[in-house]
């Protein structure tokens, strides 16, 4: 098996484990939480049920929805002496001793070249951030994670990173962007086993220098002003959900909403293992990752305004503040995640991203869409506009939409289970 994703049910959050390799053993690179325990612990459990190890933990950015879980996970962990905290824990989660005792074996196991967090702080001393970033920083600190260091790049683009040997991390700037990649190195073990199929590259596209140093900035003056209350802005938006997607198609108007410095400080990244790749978006923008997408391809001397991708986590689980017909022209697919349980508060995902995503497709072409929850057919509000508008099948699966120039389009929409589903050549999916 080459690469294998499990888009684990984490409510309107993230929670994904990827997992590469063709051996017994394989590499697992975890991202974000969600905002329950829960769906962390699960996570956590399926690799040590595996008898696996984390290799990589990435929380993509600073919203509850992506490291809360994490959060309160590790709190409960650190709440209670040894003895107590098990039981604590058994209790609390419904867990077995030894899922918890292997939650625990497995993020002590983690180091700071382990852990990608796209926080402003090396320790405490310089510790900016806002709550939730703060307290996750201070439980990995309190479970006796002594080197461990949460960046992905301070302000000045560069980071030390102590095991040279096992991941290697470059940061360059040119003006404003911070371009960076890291290259996995396995040590020498691994390294038997490693064929030229089993390289592994892990490119990071996202967060800009700029948007970093904003968030950092942000987070510095919110916590200067405690007293000041802080609301977000609140606009009125317009529900997409009222229209159908072929609404959308012919009424295409890409949203253009400054996103949240948090999101558009997310992390996101490309898997490249063999001869395979998948774009994990975060909550990121679409305009930075184009242009980081397009650094690559520069620094790889590859001459073509576009890069083919076996699949897309869709950025901010789908908003179409977070997409553009430039995202779809430039990373190349026909296959969608979506993270996400149909949240009507946020009305994700977007049908204008649906739209968009059924405009790059040729006449007659069909985008699968995954999903662990199965929102198109649950939500009664995604679906009520789409059934009057006439164009779904019976089972409620396939959507047919007509284009602007005639041309017909196919969007299917997949609820992923828990056995694994072949989305590609040694590609598969589950929950
Ligand atoms: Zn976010
Ligand atoms: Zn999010």
């Amino acid at each position: 098996m080459g690469m294998e994703i499990n888009l684990l049910q984490a409510g309107k959050g993230d929670c994904i484990l990827a997992r590469c390799g063709t051996g017994i053993k394989k590499v697992n690179i975890l991202i974000d939480s969600g905002m329950s325990q829960d769906y962390f612990v699960k996570a956590l459990s399926r690799i040590a049920g595996n008898n696996e190890k984390i290799d990589l933990l990435i929380f993509t950015h600073d919203d509850n929805d992506h490291i809360k879980g994490a959060t309160n996970l590790l709190k409960k962990m650190n709440q209670k002496s040894d003895g107590d905290k098990y039981a604590s824990l058994n209790t609390s989660l419904g867990l077995g001793k030894k899922s918890t005792k292997d939650c625990n074996k497995l993020l002590k196991e983690l180091t700071d070249e382990r852990i990608l967090f796209n926080f402003g702080g090396y320790g405490t001393e310089t510790l900016l951030g806002v709550t939730e970033a703060k307290q996750l920083f201070e439980s990995f600190n309190e479970l006796s994670i002594q080197k461990l260091a949460f960046v992905l790049a301070d302000a000045e683009g560069e980071m030390n990173v102590p095991y040279p040997n096992m991941l290697q991390l470059k940061w360059k700037i040119a003006g404003n962007d911070l371009q960076s990649n890291i290259i996995w190195q396995p040590n020498s073990e691994e390294l038997e086993t490693e064929t030229e199929d089993e390289h592994l590259e892990i490119v990071i596209l996202s967060p800009r220098k700029q948007a970093l140093v904003d968030y950092i900035h942000g987070a510095w003056e919110k916590q200067q002003k405690k007293d000041v209350p802080l609301k977000a802005e609140k606009k009125k938006r317009q529900n997409e959900w009222g229209k159908s997607i072929q609404h959308w198609l012919w009424n295409m108007a890409e949203k253009k909403d400054k996103l949240t410095d948090a999101n558009q400080a997310s992390i996101a990244f490309l898997i490249i293992y063999g001869q395979h790749c998948g774009l994990f978006a975060g909550d990121a923008s679409p305009e930075d990752m184009v242009s980081a997408g397009r650094m690559y391809l520069t620094r790889k001397k590859i001459k073509q305004d576009y890069m083919d991708v076996d699949f897309i986590k869709l950025p901010h689980h789908g908003s179409s503040h977070n997409a553009s017909r430039e995202f779809f022209e430039f990373f190349r697919t026909k296959t969608f995640f979506v993270t996400t349980e149909g949240y009507t508060q946020y009305r994700h995902p977007g049908k204008v991203t649906l739209a968009l995503i059924a405009s790059a497709l040729g006449n007659k072409e069909t985008a699968d869409i995954y999903s662990s929850y199965s929102w198109w057919k649950d939500n009664t509000e995604f679906c009520r506009s789409e059934k009057s508008a006439g164009n779904w099948s019976m089972c409620g699966e396939l959507c047919t939409l007509k284009d602007v120039d005639g041309t017909v389009k196919y969007l299917r929409f997949h609820k992923v289970g828990t056995d694994l589903v072949p989305i590609g050549k040694d590609i598969y999916v589950k929950n």
